[in-house]
């Protein structure tokens, strides 16, 4: 089978030292084995994204040296795919409309924490969900659509993996994992302001890209129990994972994304090759 990797930054600012590890990781799993590196836009946040920096990212990348194969995929412009996947999930009865704001899921947290049995925590030390709408009556449901509050949709995680059953995963360095998607809760699967999610959207495009190896940091580890879920869920195949140390600095701290001072931009204003900057990000030639 044909391997076939992917980096999927999102255009929200210059491509950084991180940024760099990640794609020379997915591009050289690809290109060891003789296989295919794609590139993908991640511009759900509208907000946020900026066509000149998906335009610099690209140019970084081709200075770095990495060549992608087929076009770029932006999921900006495939919200239909998202959509359909959302239909399916509809009719297995797993998604509901979630109305809160955040301040009203902080507030729900907050008098649950005086209750006895306070919030669990996400891996990532965010409070899970409270499940606030997955309790709405059917009636409160549509009073509230009808009133044209905007709303999130959410997954009804109990009940999908009541479907599911018990799932494996396979990362290609910690090797074969138990899924655990319960630790994250009921995970928003289309945003109020946009029809779909990060969670969704990366497990779509993964199956409509065929990719096998999907390469990315291992501040997503967590993230691929919901993933796997998903593909249950929908049909899909199953890849395997790669999810790979994050860059440090030299004082062992992680780099952070923002930091303007280990953008790829920053290092060729220098004067920085492209073959130290490569160094740099923890692949020396
Ligand atoms: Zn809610």
């Amino acid at each position: 089978m044909t391997v076939v990797t992917r980096f999927a930054p999102s255009p929200t600012g210059f491509l950084h030292l991180g940024h760099a590890h990640s794609a020379l990781a997915g591009w050289r799993r690809a290109r060891e084995a003789g296989g295919r590196f794609l590139l993908r836009i991640e511009d759900i946040d509208q907000g946020r994204c900026r066509p000149e920096f998906e335009a610099a990212i690209l140019e970084d990348l081709a200075w770095l040296g990495l060549d992608w194969d087929g076009p770029v995929r932006r999921q900006s412009e495939h919200w239909g795919d998202y959509r359909a996947a959302l239909a399916v999930l509809e009719g297995q009865g797993l998604i509901y409309p979630c109305f809160c704001t955040r301040r009203e899921i902080q507030a729900e947290i907050a008098a649950m924490q005086s209750a006895p049995h306070g919030p669990a925590d996400t891996p990532d030390g965010v409070p899970l969900y409270p499940g606030t709408c997955r309790r709405l009556s059917p009636q409160q449901r549509a009073d509230r659509l009808a009133e044209g509050r905007s709303y999130a949709l959410r997954l009804d995680m109990a009940g999908a993996i009541r479907r599911t059953g018990p799932l494996t995963w396979t990362d290609e360095l910690a090797g074969e994992q138990a899924a655990r998607p319960e630790r994250l809760g009921d995970v928003v699967l289309a945003r109020k302001d946009a029809p779909t999610s990060y969670h969704l959207a990366v497990t779509v495009d993964d199956e409509i890209q065929d990719v096998t190896v999907v390469t990315r940091g291992r501040d997503l580890f967590e993230a691929t129990h919901v993933h796997r879920l998903l593909q249950a869920l929908l049909g899909y195949r199953v890849p395997v994972w790669r999810h790979h140390a994050l860059l440090t600095d030299a004082a062992g701290k992680r780099l952070a994304k923002r930091s303007d001072a280990a953008s790829i931009r920053a290092y060729r204003a220098q004067g920085r090759s492209a073959a130290e900057v490569r160094a740099l990000a923890g692949f020396p030639d």
